[in-house]
Protein backbone atom coordinates (compact mmCIF):
# COMPACT_ATOMS: atom_id res chain seq x y z
CA UNK A 1 0.00 0.00 0.00
CA UNK A 2 1.14 3.72 -0.42
CA UNK A 3 1.92 5.05 2.81
CA UNK A 4 1.45 8.05 1.92
CA UNK A 5 -1.83 7.64 0.43
CA UNK A 6 -4.62 9.85 2.65
CA UNK A 7 -5.94 7.26 5.70
CA UNK A 8 -9.65 7.62 5.78
CA UNK A 9 -9.65 9.52 8.97
CA UNK A 10 -7.21 12.07 6.96
CA UNK A 11 -8.88 15.42 6.13
CA UNK A 12 -6.69 16.53 2.83
CA UNK A 13 -7.21 20.14 1.29
CA UNK A 14 -6.40 21.00 -2.25
CA UNK A 15 -4.43 24.09 -2.51
CA UNK A 16 -2.02 25.14 -5.78
CA UNK A 17 0.68 26.02 -3.72
CA UNK A 18 2.17 24.93 -0.06
CA UNK A 19 5.05 26.71 1.23
CA UNK A 20 7.03 25.57 4.45
CA UNK A 21 7.95 27.65 7.25
CA UNK A 22 6.41 31.52 8.01
CA UNK A 23 9.79 32.91 8.35
CA UNK A 24 11.50 35.82 6.22
CA UNK A 25 11.40 32.94 3.20
CA UNK A 26 7.57 31.56 3.66
CA UNK A 27 6.45 35.50 4.18
CA UNK A 28 8.47 36.77 1.22
CA UNK A 29 6.79 34.08 -1.12
CA UNK A 30 3.46 34.54 0.29
CA UNK A 31 3.95 38.41 -0.52
CA UNK A 32 4.89 38.05 -3.67
CA UNK A 33 2.70 35.29 -4.83
CA UNK A 34 -0.61 37.04 -3.57
CA UNK A 35 1.00 40.11 -6.29
CA UNK A 36 1.38 37.58 -8.88
CA UNK A 37 -2.35 36.78 -8.70
CA UNK A 38 -1.71 33.73 -7.29
CA UNK A 39 -4.10 33.43 -4.36
CA UNK A 40 -4.35 29.73 -3.48
CA UNK A 41 -1.63 28.57 -1.40
CA UNK A 42 -1.10 27.87 2.34
CA UNK A 43 1.48 28.96 4.82
CA UNK A 44 2.29 25.86 6.78
CA UNK A 45 4.29 26.83 10.45
CA UNK A 46 5.00 24.25 12.54
CA UNK A 47 5.16 27.10 15.54
CA UNK A 48 2.18 29.69 17.14
CA UNK A 49 3.94 32.65 15.55
CA UNK A 50 5.47 33.53 12.23
CA UNK A 51 9.11 34.69 12.15
CA UNK A 52 11.13 32.16 12.38
CA UNK A 53 15.07 32.54 13.21
CA UNK A 54 13.87 35.71 14.36
CA UNK A 55 10.84 34.25 16.43
CA UNK A 56 13.39 31.79 17.94
CA UNK A 57 16.75 33.97 18.42
CA UNK A 58 14.89 36.05 21.39
CA UNK A 59 18.30 35.22 23.47
CA UNK A 60 19.31 38.23 25.41
CA UNK A 61 21.13 40.87 23.04
CA UNK A 62 19.83 39.22 19.53
CA UNK A 63 20.35 41.77 16.67
CA UNK A 64 21.36 41.58 13.18
CA UNK A 65 24.76 42.07 12.14
CA UNK A 66 23.43 43.49 8.45
CA UNK A 67 21.80 46.91 8.48
CA UNK A 68 18.10 47.07 8.64
CA UNK A 69 17.92 49.04 5.60
CA UNK A 70 19.26 46.42 3.52
CA UNK A 71 18.10 43.42 6.02
CA UNK A 72 14.24 43.85 4.96
CA UNK A 73 12.11 43.43 1.72
CA UNK A 74 13.18 45.34 -1.04
CA UNK A 75 8.58 45.64 -1.59
CA UNK A 76 8.37 46.60 2.24
CA UNK A 77 10.88 48.74 3.30
CA UNK A 78 10.42 50.19 6.56
CA UNK A 79 11.02 53.74 7.19
CA UNK A 80 11.03 53.47 10.91
CA UNK A 81 13.88 51.51 11.93
CA UNK A 82 15.06 52.47 15.15
CA UNK A 83 18.72 52.07 14.72
CA UNK A 84 20.81 51.14 11.82
CA UNK A 85 21.37 47.60 13.16
CA UNK A 86 17.86 46.42 14.58
CA UNK A 87 17.59 44.10 17.80
CA UNK A 88 15.00 40.93 17.28
CA UNK A 89 12.04 42.10 18.58
CA UNK A 90 11.68 44.77 16.14
CA UNK A 91 12.50 42.49 13.20
CA UNK A 92 10.11 39.66 14.32
CA UNK A 93 7.86 42.73 14.38
CA UNK A 94 8.01 43.98 11.30
CA UNK A 95 7.53 40.05 9.95
CA UNK A 96 4.44 40.34 12.01
CA UNK A 97 3.37 43.34 10.13
CA UNK A 98 4.27 41.93 6.62
CA UNK A 99 1.06 39.09 7.09
CA UNK A 100 -1.26 42.50 7.67
CA UNK A 101 0.33 44.23 4.98
CA UNK A 102 0.24 41.62 2.35
CA UNK A 103 -2.83 39.94 3.70
CA UNK A 104 -1.25 36.63 5.06
CA UNK A 105 -3.49 36.30 7.81
CA UNK A 106 -5.80 34.01 5.95
CA UNK A 107 -2.98 31.59 4.29
CA UNK A 108 -1.41 30.72 7.57
CA UNK A 109 -1.35 27.54 9.02
CA UNK A 110 0.41 27.88 12.60
CA UNK A 111 0.74 24.96 14.45
CA UNK A 112 0.81 22.77 11.12
CA UNK A 113 4.04 20.66 11.58
CA UNK A 114 5.10 19.04 8.05
CA UNK A 115 5.89 15.35 8.48
CA UNK A 116 6.66 14.85 5.27
CA UNK A 117 5.79 15.37 1.64
CA UNK A 118 5.94 12.95 -1.10
CA UNK A 119 5.46 13.45 -5.31
CA UNK A 120 2.46 11.48 -6.76
CA UNK A 121 3.70 11.38 -10.46
CA UNK A 122 0.39 10.15 -11.61
CA UNK A 123 -1.53 13.68 -10.54
CA UNK A 124 1.61 15.32 -10.53
CA UNK A 125 1.06 16.80 -6.87
CA UNK A 126 2.68 17.02 -3.85
CA UNK A 127 0.95 15.03 -1.12
CA UNK A 128 2.07 16.55 2.72
CA UNK A 129 1.33 15.22 5.39
CA UNK A 130 0.50 17.70 8.10
CA UNK A 131 0.54 17.03 12.01
CA UNK A 132 -1.80 19.87 13.58
CA UNK A 133 -4.11 20.15 16.79
CA UNK A 134 -6.99 19.66 14.63
CA UNK A 135 -5.40 16.09 14.00
CA UNK A 136 -3.47 14.84 11.03
CA UNK A 137 -4.43 16.76 7.64
CA UNK A 138 -3.30 16.05 3.84
CA UNK A 139 -2.10 18.87 1.77
CA UNK A 140 -2.32 18.07 -2.14
CA UNK A 141 -0.52 20.44 -3.67
CA UNK A 142 0.78 21.43 -7.08
CA UNK A 143 3.65 23.24 -6.04
CA UNK A 144 5.87 22.76 -3.02
CA UNK A 145 8.13 25.48 -1.71
CA UNK A 146 10.47 24.70 1.31
CA UNK A 147 11.51 27.95 3.09
CA UNK A 148 12.49 26.27 6.45
CA UNK A 149 15.74 28.19 6.84
CA UNK A 150 19.08 27.11 7.16
CA UNK A 151 19.74 28.14 10.59
CA UNK A 152 16.72 26.23 12.70
CA UNK A 153 18.39 22.61 14.15
CA UNK A 154 20.37 23.66 16.87
CA UNK A 155 23.47 21.73 17.16
CA UNK A 156 24.07 20.38 20.74
CA UNK A 157 27.75 18.93 21.49
CA UNK A 158 28.28 15.47 22.05
CA UNK A 159 29.76 16.37 26.05
CA UNK A 160 30.10 13.18 28.50
CA UNK A 161 27.52 14.10 31.86
CA UNK A 162 25.29 16.83 29.84
CA UNK A 163 22.25 15.06 30.29
CA UNK A 164 22.79 14.82 33.60
CA UNK A 165 23.74 18.02 34.68
CA UNK A 166 21.24 19.61 37.48
CA UNK A 167 21.06 23.04 36.24
CA UNK A 168 18.75 24.57 32.86
CA UNK A 169 21.07 24.01 29.99
CA UNK A 170 19.97 25.35 27.10
CA UNK A 171 20.29 26.95 23.25
CA UNK A 172 21.10 29.92 22.25
CA UNK A 173 18.18 29.85 19.94
CA UNK A 174 15.76 28.57 22.41
CA UNK A 175 16.61 30.92 25.29
CA UNK A 176 15.50 29.77 28.94
CA UNK A 177 13.38 33.29 29.57
CA UNK A 178 12.02 31.33 32.93
CA UNK A 179 15.64 31.24 34.73
CA UNK A 180 16.80 34.39 35.74
CA UNK A 181 20.76 34.75 34.85
CA UNK A 182 21.05 37.43 37.77
CA UNK A 183 23.83 36.60 40.34
CA UNK A 184 23.92 32.76 38.72
CA UNK A 185 27.16 31.30 37.77
CA UNK A 186 27.26 30.83 34.12
CA UNK A 187 29.25 28.87 31.62
CA UNK A 188 29.01 30.07 28.08
CA UNK A 189 29.62 27.59 25.27
CA UNK A 190 30.74 28.73 21.99
CA UNK A 191 31.57 32.15 20.61
CA UNK A 192 30.53 32.47 17.18
CA UNK A 193 27.93 35.20 16.19
CA UNK A 194 25.45 33.89 18.84
CA UNK A 195 27.67 33.93 21.48
CA UNK A 196 29.43 37.27 20.70
CA UNK A 197 25.99 38.92 21.70
CA UNK A 198 24.93 36.95 24.11
CA UNK A 199 28.36 37.75 26.03
CA UNK A 200 28.13 41.07 26.52
CA UNK A 201 24.06 41.44 26.93
CA UNK A 202 24.54 38.80 30.09
CA UNK A 203 27.76 39.90 31.41
CA UNK A 204 26.74 42.77 34.07
CA UNK A 205 24.07 40.66 35.18
CA UNK A 206 25.59 37.36 36.11
CA UNK A 207 27.94 37.01 38.89
CA UNK A 208 30.47 34.46 37.21
CA UNK A 209 30.70 33.69 33.48
CA UNK A 210 32.48 30.93 32.07
CA UNK A 211 33.27 31.36 28.29
CA UNK A 212 34.31 28.01 26.45
CA UNK A 213 35.61 29.10 23.68
CA UNK A 214 37.45 26.05 20.91
CA UNK A 215 38.41 28.82 17.97
CA UNK A 216 38.32 32.38 18.19
CA UNK A 217 36.41 34.16 15.67
CA UNK A 218 37.70 37.55 13.58
CA UNK A 219 35.89 40.38 14.99
CA UNK A 220 35.82 43.88 13.50
CA UNK A 221 33.77 47.08 15.17
CA UNK A 222 30.31 47.72 14.51
CA UNK A 223 28.96 51.16 13.43
CA UNK A 224 25.66 51.19 15.02
CA UNK A 225 23.47 54.50 16.03
CA UNK A 226 19.99 55.25 16.65
CA UNK A 227 18.22 56.56 13.71
CA UNK A 228 17.47 59.84 14.06
CA UNK A 229 13.27 61.55 13.67
CA UNK A 230 14.47 63.41 10.71
CA UNK A 231 15.61 61.03 9.15
CA UNK A 232 12.49 58.77 9.71
CA UNK A 233 10.66 61.71 8.22
CA UNK A 234 12.51 61.83 5.36
CA UNK A 235 12.40 58.37 4.79
CA UNK A 236 8.64 58.02 5.18
CA UNK A 237 8.22 61.15 2.69
CA UNK A 238 11.02 60.32 0.53
CA UNK A 239 10.97 56.68 -0.25
CA UNK A 240 13.84 56.82 -3.31
CA UNK A 241 15.91 58.59 -0.67
CA UNK A 242 16.31 55.24 1.58
CA UNK A 243 16.44 52.89 -1.41
CA UNK A 244 19.42 55.40 -1.88
CA UNK A 245 21.04 54.50 0.80
CA UNK A 246 20.46 50.54 0.59
CA UNK A 247 21.51 50.85 -2.58
CA UNK A 248 24.70 52.13 -1.27
CA UNK A 249 24.69 49.61 1.74
CA UNK A 250 24.44 46.35 -0.43
CA UNK A 251 27.71 47.86 -2.78
CA UNK A 252 29.85 48.58 0.33
CA UNK A 253 28.56 45.12 1.39
CA UNK A 254 29.58 43.92 -1.92
CA UNK A 255 33.34 44.74 -1.96
CA UNK A 256 33.43 42.42 1.02
CA UNK A 257 33.28 39.50 -1.54
CA UNK A 258 36.88 40.96 -2.97
CA UNK A 259 38.36 39.30 0.34
CA UNK A 260 37.02 35.78 0.46
CA UNK A 261 37.03 34.49 -3.34
CA UNK A 262 39.61 34.97 -6.22
CA UNK A 263 42.50 35.08 -4.18
CA UNK A 264 42.55 38.81 -3.68
CA UNK A 265 45.12 37.94 -0.48
CA UNK A 266 46.32 41.68 0.47
CA UNK A 267 42.67 42.67 0.05
CA UNK A 268 42.07 39.94 3.07
CA UNK A 269 45.02 40.43 4.99
CA UNK A 270 44.31 44.43 5.05
CA UNK A 271 40.69 43.69 6.71
CA UNK A 272 42.34 41.34 9.17
CA UNK A 273 44.53 44.01 10.35
CA UNK A 274 41.52 46.29 10.73
CA UNK A 275 40.26 43.26 13.37
CA UNK A 276 43.98 43.14 15.15
CA UNK A 277 43.86 46.89 15.48
CA UNK A 278 40.06 46.59 16.87
CA UNK A 279 40.84 43.77 19.46
CA UNK A 280 44.42 45.72 20.61
CA UNK A 281 42.70 48.84 21.27
CA UNK A 282 39.78 46.53 23.24
CA UNK A 283 41.79 44.32 24.93
CA UNK A 284 44.76 45.49 26.88
CA UNK A 285 46.04 42.08 28.79
CA UNK A 286 48.23 40.49 26.26
CA UNK A 287 47.95 37.41 27.46
CA UNK A 288 43.71 37.63 26.81
CA UNK A 289 44.40 39.20 23.64
CA UNK A 290 46.54 36.34 22.34
CA UNK A 291 43.88 34.20 23.10
CA UNK A 292 41.96 35.67 21.44
CA UNK A 293 43.89 35.96 18.25
CA UNK A 294 42.60 33.63 15.30
CA UNK A 295 45.04 31.35 13.33
CA UNK A 296 42.96 30.96 10.17
CA UNK A 297 42.53 33.62 7.49
CA UNK A 298 39.80 36.72 7.85
CA UNK A 299 36.48 35.80 6.59
CA UNK A 300 37.43 31.59 6.55
CA UNK A 301 34.10 31.55 9.50
CA UNK A 302 31.68 34.26 9.70
CA UNK A 303 33.29 37.42 10.06
CA UNK A 304 31.20 39.03 13.84
CA UNK A 305 30.78 42.52 14.10
CA UNK A 306 30.86 44.01 17.83
CA UNK A 307 31.74 46.69 20.31
CA UNK A 308 31.30 45.18 23.30
CA UNK A 309 32.20 41.57 23.04
CA UNK A 310 35.81 41.78 23.88
CA UNK A 311 35.40 44.45 26.88
CA UNK A 312 32.95 41.91 28.00
CA UNK A 313 35.56 39.19 27.51
CA UNK A 314 38.15 41.46 29.75
CA UNK A 315 35.45 42.17 32.55
CA UNK A 316 37.00 40.58 35.72
CA UNK A 317 33.98 38.40 36.31
CA UNK A 318 34.18 36.83 32.95
CA UNK A 319 37.18 33.86 32.09
CA UNK A 320 37.76 32.49 28.73
CA UNK A 321 38.52 29.13 28.73
CA UNK A 322 40.17 27.64 26.11
CA UNK A 323 41.65 23.94 27.38
CA UNK A 324 38.44 22.31 26.02
CA UNK A 325 35.68 20.44 28.00
CA UNK A 326 36.60 17.34 29.04
CA UNK A 327 33.06 16.84 31.20
CA UNK A 328 29.92 18.24 32.49
CA UNK A 329 29.01 17.17 35.93
CA UNK A 330 26.19 17.41 38.13
CA UNK A 331 26.49 21.05 39.10
CA UNK A 332 30.47 22.17 37.23
CA UNK A 333 32.12 21.93 33.92
CA UNK A 334 35.20 20.18 33.69
CA UNK A 335 38.17 21.36 31.40
CA UNK A 336 40.77 19.18 29.80
CA UNK A 337 43.10 19.95 32.27
CA UNK A 338 40.91 19.04 34.90
CA UNK A 339 39.69 22.36 36.80
CA UNK A 340 35.97 21.80 37.62
CA UNK A 341 34.05 25.11 37.40
CA UNK A 342 30.60 25.38 39.38
CA UNK A 343 28.16 26.42 37.27
CA UNK A 344 24.16 27.08 37.75
CA UNK A 345 23.18 27.05 34.33
CA UNK A 346 24.70 25.94 30.72
CA UNK A 347 23.93 28.05 27.62
CA UNK A 348 24.63 26.20 24.33
CA UNK A 349 25.81 28.60 21.92
CA UNK A 350 26.67 25.73 19.77
CA UNK A 351 25.44 26.73 16.19
CA UNK A 352 23.11 24.47 13.89
CA UNK A 353 23.15 21.84 11.79
CA UNK A 354 22.86 23.34 8.50
CA UNK A 355 24.36 20.42 5.73
CA UNK A 356 21.79 17.80 6.60
CA UNK A 357 18.66 19.68 6.87
CA UNK A 358 16.10 17.58 8.72
CA UNK A 359 13.31 18.60 6.01
CA UNK A 360 15.16 16.29 3.79
CA UNK A 361 14.56 13.52 5.40
CA UNK A 362 10.91 13.71 4.82
CA UNK A 363 10.69 14.74 1.49
CA UNK A 364 10.01 11.90 -1.50
CA UNK A 365 10.64 12.52 -5.00
CA UNK A 366 9.86 10.67 -8.53
CA UNK A 367 9.96 6.92 -7.91
CA UNK A 368 9.84 7.75 -4.18
CA UNK A 369 13.48 8.99 -3.71
CA UNK A 370 14.49 10.70 -0.45
CA UNK A 371 16.03 14.09 -0.30
CA UNK A 372 18.39 13.01 2.10
CA UNK A 373 19.17 10.04 -0.24
CA UNK A 374 19.94 12.48 -3.59
CA UNK A 375 21.88 14.58 -0.97
CA UNK A 376 23.84 11.71 0.69
CA UNK A 377 26.69 13.08 -0.50
CA UNK A 378 26.20 16.94 0.03
CA UNK A 379 23.36 18.91 -0.42
CA UNK A 380 23.12 20.67 -4.00
CA UNK A 381 20.28 22.39 -6.23
CA UNK A 382 20.26 24.17 -9.55
CA UNK A 383 20.85 27.13 -8.59
CA UNK A 384 19.78 27.19 -5.32
CA UNK A 385 16.01 26.71 -5.93
CA UNK A 386 15.27 23.36 -7.82
CA UNK A 387 16.44 19.85 -7.31
CA UNK A 388 16.74 17.12 -9.93
CA UNK A 389 13.98 14.14 -9.08
CA UNK A 390 12.05 16.34 -7.25
CA UNK A 391 9.81 17.93 -9.53
CA UNK A 392 7.77 21.46 -9.02
CA UNK A 393 10.06 21.81 -5.46
CA UNK A 394 11.25 25.16 -5.47
CA UNK A 395 13.69 26.26 -2.23
CA UNK A 396 14.36 29.50 -0.66
CA UNK A 397 17.75 29.72 0.81
CA UNK A 398 18.58 26.04 -0.68
CA UNK A 399 22.19 25.15 -0.98
CA UNK A 400 24.69 27.21 -1.69
CA UNK A 401 22.95 30.00 -1.31
CA UNK A 402 24.13 31.61 1.95
CA UNK A 403 25.59 35.42 1.91
CA UNK A 404 28.51 35.57 4.35
CA UNK A 405 28.98 39.10 3.58
CA UNK A 406 25.52 40.53 3.13
CA UNK A 407 21.42 40.54 3.37
CA UNK A 408 19.88 37.03 3.18
CA UNK A 409 16.64 39.40 1.87
CA UNK A 410 18.48 39.50 -1.25
CA UNK A 411 18.84 35.95 -1.79
CA UNK A 412 15.33 35.20 -0.71
CA UNK A 413 13.34 37.53 -2.59
CA UNK A 414 16.05 36.37 -5.91
CA UNK A 415 15.18 32.77 -5.39
CA UNK A 416 11.06 33.75 -4.73
CA UNK A 417 11.14 35.85 -8.40
CA UNK A 418 12.67 32.60 -9.68
CA UNK A 419 10.14 30.24 -8.68
CA UNK A 420 7.02 32.64 -8.89
CA UNK A 421 8.32 33.35 -12.29
CA UNK A 422 8.85 29.77 -13.12
CA UNK A 423 5.05 28.84 -11.57
CA UNK A 424 3.45 32.05 -13.55
CA UNK A 425 5.38 30.46 -17.20
CA UNK A 426 3.96 27.29 -16.14
CA UNK A 427 0.51 28.38 -15.98
CA UNK A 428 0.72 30.56 -19.17
CA UNK A 429 1.74 27.28 -21.13
CA UNK A 430 -0.39 24.91 -19.14
CA UNK A 431 2.33 22.62 -17.85
CA UNK A 432 1.77 20.07 -15.11
CA UNK A 433 5.28 19.46 -14.11
CA UNK A 434 8.49 20.71 -14.01
CA UNK A 435 12.04 19.31 -13.08
CA UNK A 436 15.42 20.46 -13.64
CA UNK A 437 17.43 18.10 -15.75
CA UNK A 438 20.17 15.98 -14.09
CA UNK A 439 23.31 17.48 -15.95
CA UNK A 440 21.85 20.68 -16.07
CA UNK A 441 22.43 20.77 -12.13
CA UNK A 442 25.36 19.14 -12.17
CA UNK A 443 27.12 21.36 -14.85
CA UNK A 444 26.08 24.30 -12.85
CA UNK A 445 27.56 22.49 -9.43
CA UNK A 446 30.73 22.00 -11.20
CA UNK A 447 30.97 26.04 -12.48
CA UNK A 448 29.82 26.45 -8.69
CA UNK A 449 32.39 24.71 -7.33
CA UNK A 450 35.27 25.66 -9.60
CA UNK A 451 34.45 29.16 -8.27
CA UNK A 452 34.56 28.05 -4.66
CA UNK A 453 38.05 26.54 -5.21
CA UNK A 454 40.57 29.15 -4.31
CA UNK A 455 37.84 30.80 -1.97
CA UNK A 456 38.62 31.43 1.58
CA UNK A 457 36.44 29.20 3.02
CA UNK A 458 37.98 26.46 1.48
CA UNK A 459 41.85 27.39 1.81
CA UNK A 460 41.60 29.81 4.79
CA UNK A 461 42.45 27.10 7.37
CA UNK A 462 39.10 26.67 9.60
CA UNK A 463 36.50 23.92 10.12
CA UNK A 464 32.59 26.06 9.86
CA UNK A 465 29.01 25.27 9.54
CA UNK A 466 29.22 26.13 5.64
CA UNK A 467 31.38 23.13 5.12
CA UNK A 468 29.82 19.53 5.04
CA UNK A 469 31.54 17.41 7.46
CA UNK A 470 31.11 14.10 4.91
CA UNK A 471 33.65 15.67 2.08
CA UNK A 472 34.47 18.89 3.44
CA UNK A 473 32.99 20.54 0.49
CA UNK A 474 30.90 23.87 0.69
CA UNK A 475 27.30 23.13 -0.07
CA UNK A 476 26.03 26.38 1.86
CA UNK A 477 27.63 29.67 0.56
CA UNK A 478 26.90 31.50 -2.47
CA UNK A 479 30.78 31.99 -3.79
CA UNK A 480 30.43 35.22 -5.74
CA UNK A 481 28.59 38.53 -5.83
CA UNK A 482 25.24 39.31 -5.13
CA UNK A 483 24.00 41.32 -7.74
CA UNK A 484 25.54 37.89 -9.88
CA UNK A 485 22.92 35.71 -7.73
CA UNK A 486 20.09 38.21 -8.23
CA UNK A 487 20.79 38.60 -11.62
CA UNK A 488 20.66 34.05 -12.22
CA UNK A 489 17.67 34.11 -10.41
CA UNK A 490 15.56 37.22 -12.15
CA UNK A 491 13.60 34.96 -14.33
CA UNK A 492 12.81 31.32 -15.10
CA UNK A 493 14.59 30.06 -17.92
CA UNK A 494 13.31 26.45 -18.80
CA UNK A 495 15.98 25.34 -21.38
CA UNK A 496 17.91 22.17 -19.23
CA UNK A 497 14.57 21.59 -17.21
CA UNK A 498 11.66 18.42 -18.20
CA UNK A 499 8.57 19.34 -18.56
CA UNK A 500 4.94 17.53 -18.94
CA UNK A 501 2.03 19.11 -20.58
CA UNK A 502 -1.22 19.19 -18.31
CA UNK A 503 -2.72 16.97 -21.42
CA UNK A 504 -0.26 14.97 -21.18
CA UNK A 505 -1.82 13.97 -17.55
CA UNK A 506 -3.62 10.89 -16.46
CA UNK A 507 -4.93 12.62 -13.83
P1 LIG B 1 28.37 29.21 15.00
O1 LIG B 1 28.81 30.44 14.33
O2 LIG B 1 28.38 27.93 14.26
O3 LIG B 1 29.23 29.10 16.31
C1 LIG B 1 29.18 27.97 17.12
C2 LIG B 1 30.24 28.11 18.18
O4 LIG B 1 30.14 27.00 19.05
C3 LIG B 1 31.66 28.09 17.61
O5 LIG B 1 32.45 28.97 18.35
C4 LIG B 1 32.06 26.64 17.80
O6 LIG B 1 33.45 26.45 17.89
C5 LIG B 1 31.42 26.38 19.14
N1 LIG B 1 31.21 24.97 19.40
C6 LIG B 1 30.44 24.10 18.71
N2 LIG B 1 30.50 22.89 19.26
C7 LIG B 1 31.34 22.99 20.34
C8 LIG B 1 31.79 22.09 21.31
N3 LIG B 1 31.42 20.80 21.29
N4 LIG B 1 32.64 22.55 22.25
C9 LIG B 1 33.03 23.83 22.26
N5 LIG B 1 32.63 24.74 21.38
C10 LIG B 1 31.78 24.32 20.42
O7 LIG B 1 26.86 29.37 15.57
P2 LIG B 1 26.07 30.68 15.93
O8 LIG B 1 26.91 31.57 16.73
O9 LIG B 1 24.77 30.28 16.47
O10 LIG B 1 25.88 31.34 14.51
C11 LIG B 1 25.43 30.57 13.41
C12 LIG B 1 25.07 31.48 12.28
O11 LIG B 1 23.87 32.14 12.60
C13 LIG B 1 26.06 32.58 11.98
O12 LIG B 1 27.16 32.18 11.23
C14 LIG B 1 25.17 33.55 11.26
O13 LIG B 1 25.03 33.19 9.90
C15 LIG B 1 23.85 33.38 11.98
N6 LIG B 1 23.69 34.42 13.00
C16 LIG B 1 23.47 35.66 12.53
C17 LIG B 1 23.34 36.67 13.43
C18 LIG B 1 23.09 38.03 12.88
O14 LIG B 1 23.34 38.98 13.56
N7 LIG B 1 22.59 38.19 11.65
C19 LIG B 1 23.44 36.45 14.79
C20 LIG B 1 23.64 35.16 15.23
C21 LIG B 1 23.78 34.15 14.32
P3 LIG B 1 34.33 26.20 16.56
O15 LIG B 1 34.41 27.54 15.90
O16 LIG B 1 35.61 25.69 17.04
O17 LIG B 1 33.57 25.21 15.73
Amino acid sequence: MDDNAPKAEDTVHTVEVAVVGAGFSGLGMGARLKQAGIDDFVLLERAMDVGGTWRDNSYPGATCDIPSILYSFSFFPNPRWSRSFSTQPEIHDYLRRSVDVFGLGPHLRLRHKVREAAWDESAARWKIRVTSPLGDTVYRARFLVSATGPLSLPAVPDLPGLAEFRGPVFHSSRWNHEFDLAGRKVAVIGTGASAIQVVPAIQPQVARLDLYQRTPPWVISRHDRTLTRTEHELYSRLPALQQLVRQALFWSRESYVLGFVGGHVRIRKALQALALRHLSRSVADPELRERLTPDFAFGCKRVLLSNDYYPAVAAANVGLITDGIAEVGADTVVSRDGTERRTDAIVLCTGFRTTDPPMAHGISGRGGQRLSEAWAKGMRAHQGVMVSGFPNLFFTIGPNSGLPHSSMTLVIEAQIRYAVDCIAQMRDHSIADIEVLPQTEAAYNARLQRRMSDSVWTTGGCSSWYLDPRTGTNTTLWPDYTWRFQRMNRTFSPAGHRARTLGRLRV
